[in-house]
């Protein structure tokens, strides 16, 4: 009788216990929820004042030599800082949207060659300023099954910190390649490098390795947090292999079902 009584005890508690954490998940849902959505409208409402300040700002820069000199050098600080703003706003609402979605909802096959080709033209005028050397290697033609707007923002991350955390004259290679088990797209520089402790930690949001080279680079504090989210999303990972003073990796690893070679589309077909 104690036994069962016991049991009963135990029974009851357990049901408890279990009906506690049911209640306690769903307040947690709910809170994640209230969180993305205040960050999505918070982001959204700043956007339209941040157009207007931009845009009048670029018309005084534009003007800047009819203005004093002291004048000009605080409408060029402002424009730099108003455009940090614009691409910490679109960051944050990319990352909620990519928060609030568990798969790709349109994916489509991306060619990979003009995908490339397209974010290192527009990376060229910045990496030459720097005096850096571009190259890029791709297997054979080969579409990725998934979405394109994401996966150039993540590129883009990887290739733009490439450029911003190598000293001038640096060499950054980008190579697509393809095997039986997927797709790594890898981006290697020969830059500052990263100390081994901070790779946990590396892509959650705002965490930076040197705070004060990261904010002349003017990133977001966001790109890797981005480029891990877009990859859970299209079920791949990132891998990172780093040597402080000495360079970088970033590799993309895609799974081999969202290859699409020349073999498997006629296969489909
Ligand atoms: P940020 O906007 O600061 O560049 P990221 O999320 O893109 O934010 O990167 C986080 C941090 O990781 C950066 O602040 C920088 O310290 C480090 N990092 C990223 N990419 C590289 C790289 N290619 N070489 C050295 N450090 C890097």
């Amino acid at each position: 009788r104690t036994g069962s009584f016991l049991q009963f005890t135990n029974n009851r508690h357990a049901a408890g216990n279990r009906l506690l954490m049911v209640r306690d998940i769903s307040r947690l849902r709910q809170l994640e929820q209230m969180r993305q959505d205040f960050v999505a409208n918070a982001s959204h409402e700043l956007r339209t004042p941040l157009t207007v300040l931009q845009g009048y700002l670029e018309t005084f820069a534009d003007l800047s030599d009819a203005l004093p000199e002291r004048l000009r050098k605080g409408v060029d600080l402002m424009l730099a800082q108003t455009k940090r703003m614009a691409n910490l706003v679109n960051d944050l609402l990319l990352l909620t949207r990519l928060d609030s979605i568990d798969k790709p909802v349109d994916a489509k096959p991306v060619d990979m060659n003009v995908l490339l080709n397209s974010i290192l033209t527009d990376a060229r005028a910045l990496a030459s300023e720097k005096g850096h050397r571009f190259e890029l290697h791709l297997d054979s033609p080969v579409a990725l099954l998934g979405v394109e707007n994401e996966l150039r923002s993540a590129f883009s991350n990887l290739i733009y910190n490439a450029v911003n955390y190598t000293p001038a004259d640096g060499e950054i290679v980008v190579r697509w390649r393809h095997d039986a088990q997927g797709g790594y797209l890898s981006v290697t520089d020969n830059g500052v490098g990263i100390d081994q402790k901070h790779l946990p930690r590396l892509t959650e949001r705002f965490y930076r390795v040197d705070i004060s080279r990261s904010s002349s680079t003017g990133g977001t504090g966001l790109g890797l947090a981005i480029v891990k989210h877009v990859l859970m999303h299209h079920g791949a990972r990132l891998d990172i292999d780093s040597q402080l003073r000495r360079g970088s990796t970033f590799t993309c690893c895609f799974p081999a079902n969202l290859l699409q070679t020349d073999a498997s589309e006629s296969a489909d077909d």
